[in-house]
């Protein structure tokens, strides 16, 4: 019986999402808080965007280093072999790529202009694997982006061309939210019975069912005979109206009626970490969490009405699926209503030393706290906005990690 894994794509899906965005460190802490959870990898960034050069290179020194293990760290780039060059070129050391490649006729003559064809489409995407093989990937996944709009005898013959090159797994893309679970449970499971790899499921929320297209295409992929791995971003952050969220994902496989007996996770997801993280990710979209979000809404386990506010009192169980503490949270939050003292880009030492003193870190000499802060004004000037304890901390236990994250060379 095929397991479920979680692949995270808020560093790429989500941050490009329109009029959203996130610093190299707040994206390095989504991967810290990624890996703390248990989620298997994560789609953190984009290889041939020069930009991304030294983030990427940061992070795969911390993953050298067991900061940043197990999960995986994947780079995603359009499926030519170009692309993949240019990768190797400027991320060396990168282990784990996507190839994304449009397949329906719809994309593939809408975008090309009639100078490609599917044939054509599937010849770049070989290449692609082919020269990832070359360089020595060691995971090459191939994603068949608007795979719900594409014919499924093109989708399986694709497919099977990139397993027969070396592909390692294939991602089904609902690119437009076009699927609902009827549709994607039938076609994922086509698409693991005759592709036979491992298949990624993808969805997005142009008509708010990304969550339940997950699960059902999960179901499919399982029932065809493959593991399969979710594609989510923290609060549901994406293109448009955004993907299916890592939580709400995760509480849809434990806890909805029935599904956790047959359908399993294949790595232990630590869900106490998702009150933190979905709060950090607010934070640094600055998209405030909607008040009914599953899980991490402020209402989600908040309640009223007299007959639920009784029943609640009694037991838990009759108004609440799950408990509100193993998501971590319950515990009081310090909100400073009088004078506070904040990272920012002009930042002194003495606002910094009390900033750190209150974390208890200190500092073995002043040059030491200096080089820190140094460092921690240049994250301001990315972020634009206070540094959480989280990023400070980080900058005080890496900061050659932080230099180089911060380094932007246009
Ligand atoms: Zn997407």
């Amino acid at each position: 019986m095929g397991k479920i894994y979680i692949i995270d794509v808020t560093n790429r899906d989500g941050v490009q999402t329109a009029k959203l965005g996130l610093s190299k460190l707040e994206k390095t802490l989504i991967n810290v808080y990624l890996n703390e959870m248990g989620v298997y990898q994560s789609e953190f960034g984009f290889p041939t965007t020069r930009h991304e050069s030294h983030y990427l290179r940061a992070n795969i020194k911390l993953a050298e280093m067991g900061v940043l293990s197990p999960i995986l760290l994947e780079g995603w780039i359009r499926a030519t072999s170009e692309d993949v060059e240019t990768s190797f070129k400027l991320v060396p050391e990168i282990k784990h790529l996507n190839l994304s490649i449009s397949t329906s006729d719809q994309m593939i003559y809408g975008k090309f202009l009639g100078k490609k064809h599917p044939k054509d489409i599937t010849k770049m995407m070989t290449d692609a694997v082919d020269a990832a093989k070359a360089l020595g990937t060691e995971s090459i996944g191939v994603n068949a982006e608007d795979g719900s709009r594409t014919e499924i005898g093109y989708l399986i013959e694709f497919g099977i061309a990139a397993k027969e090159h070396g592909a390692t797994r294939f991602r089904y893309c609902d690119t437009l939210g076009y699927d609902n679970p009827f549709t994607i449970y039938n076609t994922a499971r086509r698409l693991a019975e005759e592709i036979g790899l491992p298949t990624e499921i993808h969805c997005h929320g142009d008509l708010g069912m990304a969550v339940s297209n997950s699960l059902a295409g999960a179901k499919g992929v399982i029932d065809g005979g493959q593991d399969v791995y979710i594609n989510t971003t923290i609060n549901g952050i994406g293109e448009r109206a955004g993907n299916a969220d890592l939580l709400a994902v995760i509480l849809a496989v434990t806890k909805s009626k029935g599904f956790a007996e047959n359908y399993k996770l294949g790595r232990h997801i630590d869900l106490s970490k998702s009150w933190k993280l979905a709060k950090f990710a607010s934070y640094a979209f600055d998209v405030p969490i909607p008040i009914n979000q599953p899980g991490v809404g402020a209402n989600a386990f908040a309640h009223a009405s007299g007959i639920h506010a009784d029943g609640v009192l009694k037991d838990p169980f009759n108004y609440e699926l799950y408990d509100f503490a193993e998501l971590g949270r319950g515990e009081a939050e310090t909100v400073e209503t009088g004078r506070e003292i904040c990272s920012g880009e002009y930042g002194g030492i003495s606002g910094f030393s009390h900033i750190m003193g209150e974390m208890a870190v200190h500092f073995d000499d002043a040059q030491q706290a200096e080089n820190v802060l140094e460092l921690v004004r240049y994250a301001n000037v990315e972020s634009q906005k206070p540094l959480v304890a989280d990023e400070l901390l980080f900058i005080a236990k890496y900061p050659e990690i932080a230099r180089e994250l911060l380094t932007l060379t246009p």
